[in-house]
This record gives structure tokens, C-alpha cells and sequence, in this order.
């Protein structure tokens, strides 16, 4: 295995080593640098819906059965309105995970290692020419390329994903939290990063759909057969423009507008019984059917009221922001931004 210049042992292989001695008590510690470290620097997990990850267990922690901690894990810390139970892979009584979160490059450097490991994947950034590295474990999916023990480089930047967040498999509990290390000289050299890490910024996935929202609200709208939330139904003869996005993938599938005829606009896009009455034909080239009806409780929907002038010119501002799936004229970038008048 290629050693970084300045770790002493075999990364991964020793850190698993460390792990896995469980005779040991106390994770080794250095002393904790208290001056900022140079370049740009990160908290590894993303902000979710506005909010910045907290660290949910520190380093050191005693861990009964197994060696102190050598890291910290980061979740969010709970709030009322989260929907996850606790003692679930997605919480705790304090923290909570969601699913699908980006674990992100706390400093610009180069993956030394990225493989799967029994506590789920792992990655290994070199930073270099920093005498440090960053550790990230119990990944559910990598999103940089896999490593084999000889082979190694790709570069990264700072707040890019590296991978998906996920539990590790040896955890009885399952529970989802990104594992964190941050080593200044080599796995043994592993320090307590919480200090250090009040001063990096919290990032947005740069990949995330939900960074597309463009400030909505978007809203669940029912399931079929229900009646309409009042907030739909008041749109019964309103201008404005409607977004619809995919429930669980945050996608963003339709943007649409109303001159003044708004809820009877948004609502064909749920009545899946009018395309086979040939509601949408005439709109579309033959062979075009863009699938434009969405089952009810698939989709939220987001609405803003605009002049009923100015609604086509919002919807086409919308189209070239948001780039929705199922748009066909969404191909066409009609970025106003990019109109020099
Ligand atoms: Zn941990």
C-alpha cells in the first residue's frame, strides 16, 4: 500500500487495526492544534433544510465493549416537527440523520483511500501538503471512485460529496451518522477535531436538488380522492405559477403557470383519468406524451401568485432555473440572466 509520505503504518489498515483491539481503552491522542489549520476547511456533513450538523457523540467517548472513540460522529440535533422516531436508523432521542445526505471533503486534497470497509465505506483524503488527513466512515454509497490498495489520486475540493451517509454494519443499532477523524500525522495521530471545526463553515450540497428550491414552500397536497388543502383550493381563480417536485427524491418534475385559472392548472396535473380522455392532446407533438400527471401523494407543490401578465414570463424564468424533468420547453435555456438588457 502506497503510505502517505508522513503516515507511518497503513491508514485504513491500521485505523481498523486500532479498532479492533479492543483491550484498548484509550483512543491516542495528541496534543489539539488550537490555531486554525491553513486552506479552506469544512464540516464533512451538508447543511439539511437549513440546518448545520452537530457533533452527536465526541471523541474519547467511552464506548463500553470497545476502545474509546477516535472521532466524532455528526448528526442534527432533534427538533419537534422531525418525523423520525427515535431508536430508528434515523434518530436518536437527541440527533437525527435523514436519508441520503452528503458527507462532503472537509479541506481541498487527494483520496488516499476509498473502499468498503466492515463498517461500511471508508475514505481517507491526503491533504497534503498539510501534514494532515481526514477520515470518513460508515458510508451507505462512495461518490468518488473506489480505491484499490495500489491506486489512488483523485483530487478533491473542499464541501465536495464524497459519499452518501449511512449506518455502519457492525452497529447493532444501525443508526445513521457520519463518523469523522481527522489526523495530523496518521491514524495514531488522530485528535479531537471538535475545537478546531467551530471555525469551518457548514456547506449546501452542491448536488442536492433541494439547493434548486429558489425559496418555496412546497407543500404535500393529499392523496387521491381527497379533498384539496385550502391553500390549493384557494387558487380557484388566481395567476401565478406552480412548481411540482417528486416527494422523495426532492426532484424537480413540472413548472406551469395560469393566466387566472390556477387550481384548475395545477389539479390536471393529479387527475390521471383525463390523459386517456385525450386531455393533453393538442398541447404536445404526437409521440410527446410527456407523462405530465403525477400520482397525488408522489409529489408536494410549491405556488407563487404573480400578475396574470406576468405569469408566462415568470413560469419561463422558472423553466430555465430549475430545469424540471418533465418540461419539455425546458430544454431551451431561456436564462434571463443571460440577456444582456
Ligand atoms: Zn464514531
Amino acid at each position: 500500500m502506497r503510505a502517505l509520505p508522513w503516515i507511518i503504518g497503513g491508514g485504513v489498515a491500521a485505523y481498523a487495526l486500532t479498532r479492533s483491539r479492543s483491550t484498548s481503552t484509550t483512543a491516542p491522542t495528541r496534543s489539539v492544534p488550537t490555531a486554525p489549520l491553513s486552506g479552506r476547511w469544512v464540516w464533512p456533513v451538508v447543511r439539511w433544510n437549513g440546518r448545520a450538523p452537530v457533533i452527536s457523540d465526541g471523541f474519547d467517548s467511552p464506548r463500553p465493549g470497545l476502545p474509546r472513540h477516535g472521532g466524532v460522529d455528526i448528526m442534527f440535533a432533534r427538533t419537534a416537527a422531525d418525523p423520525y422516531k427515535a431508536g430508528t436508523t434515523n434518530g436518536t432521542k437527541m440527533f437525527v440523520m435523514p436519508d441520503g445526505l452528503s458527507a462532503v471533503a472537509a479541506s481541498d486534497g487527494v483520496v488516499w483511500s476509498a473502499s468498503q470497509t466492515p463498517q461500511g465505506f471508508a475514505v481517507v483524503i491526503d491533504h497534503t501538503p498539510l501534514k494532515a488527513a481526514t477520515f470518513y466512515t460508515h458510508l451507505e454509497k462512495l461518490l468518488v471512485t473506489p480505491t484499490m490498495s495500489a491506486k489512488s489520486g483523485e483530487r478533491v475540493r473542499a464541501g465536495q460529496p464524497i459519499g452518501v451517509i449511512g449506518a455502519s454494519p457492525l452497529d447493532g443499532e444501525h443508526l445513521k451518522h457520519l463518523h469523522f477523524e481527522l489526523w495530523l500525522g496518521g491514524p495514531s495521530d488522530r485528535i479531537d477535531p471538535a475545537a478546531i471545526m467551530r471555525g469551518w463553515e457548514v456547506v449546501t450540497d452542491p448536488s442536492a436538488l433541494v439547493a434548486r428550491n429558489a425559496g418555496f414552500l412546497y407543500r404535500p397536497i393529499g392523496e387521491s380522492g381527497d379533498a384539496y388543502p385550502e391553500w390549493v383550493r384557494a387558487l380557484r381563480d388566481k395567476a401565478g405559477v406552480y412548481v411540482i417536485r417528486d416527494l422523495e427524491s426532492r426532484e424537480i418534475v413540472y413548472v406551469g403557470s395560469s393566466a387566472g385559472t390556477l387550481y384548475e392548472t395545477l389539479t390536471r396535473h393529479f387527475q390521471t383519468w383525463r390523459r386517456w380522455k385525450g386531455f393533453w392532446r393538442g398541447q404536445y407533438g404526437e409521440g410527446h406524451d410527456p407523462g405530465l400527471t403525477y400520482p397525488r401523494n408522489s409529489v408536494e407543490v410549491a405556488v407563487r401568485l404573480t400578475s396574470p401578465a406576468k405569469s408566462l414570463d415568470e413560469e419561463m424564468r422558472l423553466i430555465a432555473r430549475l430545469k424540471p424533468r418533465d418540461n419539455l420547453i425546458g430544454q431551451v435555456d431561456r436564462a434571463e440572466d443571460t440577456v444582456p438588457f
